[in-house]
């Protein structure tokens, strides 16, 4: 595929989104208003995805459901309650690239990293290290050192932290893989993000869970952001567990629902070690309430608790809108998408702007993480008054991530122009 050409004109950037295939689902999103009444420019979707439009009515479904129906809203509602969380597993099943069987939405993402640690950390003497990438989210980096140690390790040996090489700001995809290699034997779990939060950069999982098996590690990556942004192909690319949540590229909501990925090969493994609790019990015997714990086969078994119907239900309209799309074309478009605004960004003057994200596409999902010169305290606020949502993570880095399902080529054009305004100044 040769590499798209991009003009900065304005005729240019409405060519752009009137050729969209996509433009229509910008249409099922209430949309962030700025302090002039017209929509913002929401390029913080990596961070919480704005409201489909269909939420409301599918969160107030149930609403009336319960009032109507009280506890037979869980057998008679018009969604019943006992199997709601069905209706997303298909849809989150090719979000991801899985099989329905090795899916299920519960929980939120790092109570089930936990719950999957549980089952697929199982350190011994010889073999009991994680390795993480060094700039992991903080959340991941707290949930596997508190694993070591709750197994009787110290975190400072147990855990190994990838770190770019001096003066880089990202892993070198083949000093992943070498690492993986020469720890392999001590290593009981790698455990990376698919899209670090920070750098906008996307590790290949499929080489990454080849080398690891291959030394006899587990494999876990977590998908907070590569969910709905990433075209993903768990179940062929056969890590052994992968978490993530929904309120980012997913749209589910503030606080919404997380899901899980086990992989079918162990589908059916009572032996495995598990945090049990009722709804992951066989649904046909569920409700005779024996003491003995019978797990459903794949994901669904790792489930504890009923699940909350609100939430699932403002999820389901995100969901409904992924299967209507396809990762396939939002993938398509999203290239293009940040690949106009890192064409804008490089004709800014000179030494205003590093991308830290890498260049090359494969490696790097909707985001892109900028590194300003000077103040960029001062900058936030020049794009919030023109409008612009993005966010800042100290000391220095602004990301800026446009989501394919609602974001335009405009709206990307309009940032860099506010840049452009303040580089300028
Ligand atoms: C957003 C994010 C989290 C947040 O965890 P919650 O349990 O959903 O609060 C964790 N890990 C990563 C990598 C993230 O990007």
């Amino acid at each position: 595929m040769t590499p798209p050409v991009y003009e900065s004109s304005d005729a240019f950037v409405l060519g752009l989104d009137a050729q969209d295939p996509l433009r229509p689902f910008r249409d099922e999103f209430l949309h962030v208003a700025s302090a002039s009444g017209a929509p913002a420019v929401y390029l913080a979707g990596n961070s919480l995805g704005i409201q489909p439009r269909k939420a409301r009515k599918y969160v107030q479904m149930e609403m009336e459901d319960w009032e109507r129906l009280g506890v037979e809203g869980h057998v008679h509602g018009r969604h019943p309650w006992l199997p709601y969380h069905e209706l997303l597993t298909d849809q989150v099943a090719r979000v991801v690239g899985a099989q329905p069987l090795e899916v299920v939405v519960m929980n939120t993402l790092s109570v089930n990293l936990h719950l999957m640690m549980v089952s697929f950390y199982r350190p011994t003497r010889e073999r009991f290290k994680i390795l993480i990438e060094g700039g992991a989210f903080p959340s991941d980096q707290y949930a596997v050192a508190s694993q070591a140690r709750f197994h009787g390790y110290d975190p400072k040996e147990a855990i190994i932290r990838l770190e770019p090489r001096e003066g880089e700001d990202t892993l070198r995809p083949e000093d992943i893989l070498e690492a993986v290699e020469r720890h392999g034997k001590e290593v009981a779990l790698v455990m990376m993000g698919s899209v670090n939060y920070l750098t906008g950069q996307a590790f290949d999982l499929r080489a990454i869970t080849r080398v690891a098996h291959a030394q006899g590690c587990k494999v876990g990556f977590d998908l907070a952001h590569g969910a709905g942004n990433l075209k993903l192909s768990l179940h062929d690319d056969g890590p052994d567990f992968a978490v993530w949540c929904s309120y980012k590229y997913l749209n589910g909501g503030p606080g919404s629902l997380g899901g899980v990925f086990v992989h079918e090969r162990h589908a059916r493994s009572p032996e495995l070690p598990r945090f049990e609790g009722w709804w992951g019990h066989n649904k046909a015997t569920r409700f005779e309430m024996g003491p003995t714990f019978d797990p459903l086969p794949g994901a669904e078994g790792w489930q504890l608790s009923n699940p909350p119907i609100f939430q699932l239900a403002a999820l389901r309209a995100s969901l409904e809108l992924f299967d209507k799309a396809t990762m396939e074309a939002l993938r398509a478009k999203s290239e293009k998408l940040t690949g106009f605004m890192e064409f804008l960004l490089d004709r800014l003057p000179a030494g205003f702007v590093t991308i830290t994200t890498p260049r090359d596409p494969k490696q790097r999902g909707a985001q892109l993480s900028l590194r300003f010169k000077g103040e960029p305290r001062r900058l936030l606020q020049r794009l919030s008054t023109a409008g612009i949502i993005c966010d800042f993570r100290e000391p220095d880095i602004i990301r800026a991530a446009p989501a394919p399902l609602y974001n335009t080529y405009l709206d990307v054009f309009r940032f860099v122009k506010a840049l452009e305004a303040h580089a300028l100044e």
